[in-house]
């Protein structure tokens, strides 16, 4: 996926040799009691290292990338007693001001590309290609949720009868939940944070608990760009235990979480459970992607889209396709193009340039794609060579198993397998098929058929469509993103609704 990139490769070669350097915790701008004493978790792992858990069943980390205490989820309480005291002055500052901060971080992350992406090769298990897309995709939401804060901030005149003066104003709303998953450890922590900061409210950040080191460098840069250290600060710890406090705590204004539609839920039920206003959740979830080709489709097109979106990063992005579903006129070949092109793939070390799919993330989800992996062996056909699982490099190559239909696909499977079914008949059926379903996140259409393209993408209830093309790599501000259904709440990451959902508003009518 990156050959274009190997020319500049000898130097970040050399720096993932080197010590990265990071930001030291001590020098962070921090309560230092959120960074309390090293402590163990339920599996008895040492989490403050995160290369210690690196180093029991991963085969590419082989030096500690940061030491990292976990919070208790006992500090809550001061961490959100913090936020709440830092709020009004955060608050009062005028929108271009917090604007302005957040240019200030994406100068300073773009700055330090070369080592931000080392951070996510070596915690994250990135890719080159896929590290340095994040880091960009994380400088443009810095700067696009700045420019739309500008925008949305200045208050709304709106007409009205004589005599009388109606204004529309958004504000913060007070102190956010930001909870992040893994698998864009930067981008999304970073696009979570900025809109909740820069809509003029205080945030407590928890991080996926994989990748700890590459948020505490985001903070870093975003506390030495302005951002008042009380208004941000970073808990860090497992879900079920820092996480479920910060949603649990009565003071919490809104939360914004990427992960598991289960988890999701879990968080709606405990806001909805405690006393206090109705608080509002922002999540974006999983998604059981398909993509439909049909006979007028452009094979070399598909094959190459198919790769793109099933493979890249592992599979592990909520859009990834999971399931194509091909015309039976033009399977066979399909099929058989698809086989050539995944074997080519290169699936090793991802500090390589050479290689097209890394580890994934954990011991946990390497053990969860095996068990679906031996179920999809034991009732589907394989199209891919099967492999030796190797739980000490966690490495998976592309997988591919030919099942019956939509209606077989029950589970968002994380990682580099694909379903493949073949459909004949009326696409809008199958469409329907999709809906029924219930995800809405991505959907690809393959077809030289203009009008059907239009036609399909109106029926499907899916967040993002995506015609001739891969179905990955939204971009910030040309493609806002986001699901409906189980993929999620709404509003769209990257797009001109997300920010007024962070925000209260106010309508003051004077009578003049
Ligand atoms: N925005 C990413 C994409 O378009 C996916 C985000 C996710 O996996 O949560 O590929």
């Amino acid at each position: 996926f990156v050959h274009q990139l190997a020319d500049e490769s000898v130097g970040m070669e050399e720096l993932l040799q080197s010590p990265l350097h990071l930001a030291p915790q001590s020098a962070l701008p921090l309560p230092p009691e959120l960074y309390g004493p090293a402590r163990r978790n339920s599996r008895g792992l040492d989490l403050t290292l995160p290369t210690t858990r690196a180093l029991l069943d991963d085969a590419f980390a082989r030096t500690t990338v940061a030491a990292i205490p976990l919070a208790d989820p006992a500090q809550v309480g001061a961490a959100v007693d913090r936020a709440l005291a830092a709020g009004p002055a955060w608050e009062r500052k005028p929108a271009a001001d917090r604007a302005a901060i957040l240019r200030r971080c994406a100068d300073s992350m773009e700055n330090d590309l070369p080592r931000l992406c080392a951070v996510l090769v070596k915690e994250g298990f990135k890719c080159w290609g896929d590290a340095l897309a994040e880091v960009r995709e994380a400088v443009d939401f810095l700067r696009y949720y700045a420019n739309e804060a500008e925008r949305i901030l200045q208050p709304q005149v709106l007409p009205g009868p004589t005599g009388e003066s109606n204004e529309l104003r958004l504000t913060g709303r007070g102190t956010w939940a930001c909870i992040s998953p893994w698998n864009f450890p930067l981008a999304i922590f970073t696009g979570q944070v900025a809109a909740a900061l820069v809509t003029g409210n205080t945030v407590i950040a928890k991080p996926a608990e994989q990748t700890p080191a590459i948020a505490a460098e985001a903070v870093h840069l975003l506390h030495a760009a302005g951002v008042p250290a009380d208004a941000l600060q970073l808990l860090h710890g497992p879900g079920e235990t820092v996480g479920a406090a910060l949603v649990a705590h009565p003071r919490i204004a809104g939360v914004v979480f990427t992960g598991s539609t289960q988890v999701a839920k879990i968080i709606q039920r405990t806001l909805a459970d405690k006393d206090g206003p109705i608080v509002p959740l922002i999540a974006e979830t999983g998604g059981i992607n398909a993509m439909l080709v049909d006979s007028t489709a452009l094979p070399e097109q598909v094959v190459d889209a198919v790769v793109q979106s099933a493979f890249r990063s592992a599979g592990q992005r909520c859009s990834a396709l999971r399931l194509l579903l091909v015309h039976e006129a033009i399977a066979e070949p399909l099929i058989h193009m698809l086989q050539g092109a995944a074997l080519e793939l290169v699936t090793g070390d991802p500090a390589r340039w050479s290689t097209d799919v890394g580890p994934v993330i954990d011991g946990e989800a390497f053990a969860t794609l095996q068990r679906h992996l031996e179920l999809l062996q034991s009732r589907a056909s394989p199209l891919l060579p099967p492999t030796e699982p190797d739980p000490r490099t966690r490495l998976i190559p592309p997988q591919a198993f030919e099942v019956g239909g939509v209606e077989q696909v029950r589970n968002e499977i994380f990682g580099p397998v694909l379903q493949v079914a073949r459909w004949s008949g009326d696409p809008q059926a199958v469409i329907a098929a999709i809906n029924r379903v219930g995800y809405g996140l991505t959907l690809g259409i393959q077809t030289r058929i203009d009008s059907r393209a239009e036609a399909l993408a109106r029926e499907a209830r899916i967040g993002n469509v995506y015609i001739n093309r891969n179905m990955i790599g939204a971009v910030v501000g040309v493609q806002p993103f986001g699901g409906e259904g189980l993929s999620g709440t709404g509003p769209k990451a990257g797009g001109p609704n997300y920010l007024p959902r962070f925000c209260a508003e106010q309508t003051v009518t004077i009578n003049t």
